[in-house]
């Protein structure tokens, strides 16, 4: 494929509507270049910008031959068929590569090629048969037992203590291949937001600090509460992987600072912009939606700066009524320094991550605090 730069209004095609896709067509739009998106519901919240919603299953065959037609295609996550992105990329530029996606939508994969990058991960046993599960996984109790693959906010993931809670959390899976990781003594949790184009050009945003509540990311600060040093080093392993992967776009790493040594260790990777760089839109010079915008096109990384210390809040579906009334949205909407963001979800579930909120303030601790006032608030 030519790695000429793509300019508006060129047609870019994107693998899923969801929240990430639908801020991606928005920045898209807005620079002037026309989007094509693939997913199956009707109702996907980037339908609501797109200039074409193919509205199908992510293997449909003509659906892709449609896609194959954009000047590039990228993806909103993981969990898409990679072999169906590495077909794409035979008629059209595909970034991240179907090889990149492949690696991150399987837990055992991604964290072998993580040490293979010479990075620390968990400590972790694979198990693929019950027969797996034997004396030397007592090592890695207490623990977690997390599904290879198809897990997200929390989900397939079983807390086990000992070898029985062991084999019935493998069992509970359905017996399909898991990794068993070790708990891990967590001061922090951090993310790094990597935009890569080439082996000279790649940047990254500052990195967020990551409140987590049931498993769903709940609040991200931006500066985080680290020291420098810890921060830089963050970044730098984010910059490894990327180089290692040879990435193209916009990666997100997420990392552990574990013990009262605060090393870090990396947790997982995801191939494309992430829940905890929504703030990049509302306070950093550049969001994370145009860079991956910039990046498919062939444009150098944008500066990554951060304008503003701030807060991100996810806004869930538990905060909706019984009989699906609306959330007290004035919470938000008479702060002069919130942001709202609705993605347009039609049906507000519990954990459903149905938008969220940006504050501004003086100091990220500022900004937590004021938004963990509005967030509760919002019922
Ligand atoms: P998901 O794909 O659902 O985001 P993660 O592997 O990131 O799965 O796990 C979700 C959350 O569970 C993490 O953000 C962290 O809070 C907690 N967690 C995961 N693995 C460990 C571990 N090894 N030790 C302690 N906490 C963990
Ligand atoms: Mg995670």
């Amino acid at each position: 494929m030519s790695q000429n730069k793509i300019f508006p209004p060129a047609m870019l095609g994107i693998l899923g509507g969801g929240q990430l896709g639908s801020m991606f067509t928005v920045a898209a739009k807005t620079m002037g270049y026309r989007v094509t998106v693939l997913d199956p519901d009707p109702n996907a919240p980037a339908a609501r910008f797109a200039d074409c919603h193919l509205c199908a299953p992510f293997d449909d065959v003509n659906a892709l031959a449609k896609l194959a037609q954009c000047a590039a295609v990228t993806t909103e996550f993981e969990n898409v068929n990679a072999q169906a992105m590495r077909d794409l990329a035979q008629h059209t530029r595909v970034s991240p590569s179907g090889d990149c996606v492949a690696i991150a939508q399987n837990r055992i994969a991604e964290k072998s090629w993580i040490r293979k990058a010479g990075l620390q991960t968990a400590p972790y046993q694979v198990i693929e048969k019950l027969d797996d599960i034997n004396e030397s996984s007592l090592a890695y109790l207490s623990g977690i037992l997390k599904t290879a693959t198809l897990g997200y906010d929390g989900k397939g993931q079983i807390r086990v203590h000992t070898l029985t809670e062991l084999r019935e959390a493998f069992q509970t899976h359905g017996g399909v291949p898991c990794v068993l990781e070790k708990m891990v003594d967590l001061r922090a949790e951090i993310s790094v937001v990597v935009c890569r184009l080439n082996g000279e050009q790649i940047a990254t945003f500052d990195p967020a600090e990551n409140i987590h509540e049931n498993g769903i990311l709940a609040y991200s600060l931006v500066p985080a509460r680290l020291s420098e040093n810890l921060q830089n080093q963050a970044r730098k392993m984010a910059v490894r992987l990327a180089h290692e992967l040879n990435y193209v776009g916009v990666l997100a790493v997420e990392m552990f600072v574990v013990g009262e040594t605060q090393d870090l260790i990396v947790n997982e990777i995801a191939p494309r912009p992430h829940n905890s760089g929504h703030h990049t839109i509302d306070a950093c010079l550049f969001s994370q939606f145009e860079q991956q915008v910039r990046l498919m096109c062939g444009l150098v990384p944008a500066d990554t700066r951060l304008l503003q210390p701030c807060c991100m809040a996810n806004i869930l579906g538990d905060v909706w009524g019984d009989e699906g009334s609306e959330p007290n949205w004035g919470a938000v909407l008479d702060n002069p320094l919130a942001h709202l963001h609705l993605y347009g979800k039609m049906q507000a579930r519990v954990g459903r991550k149905m938008g969220h909120l940006t504050v501004l303030a003086d100091d990220a601790t500022t900004a937590y605090e004021f938004a963990k006032n509005i967030r509760a608030k919002l019922e």
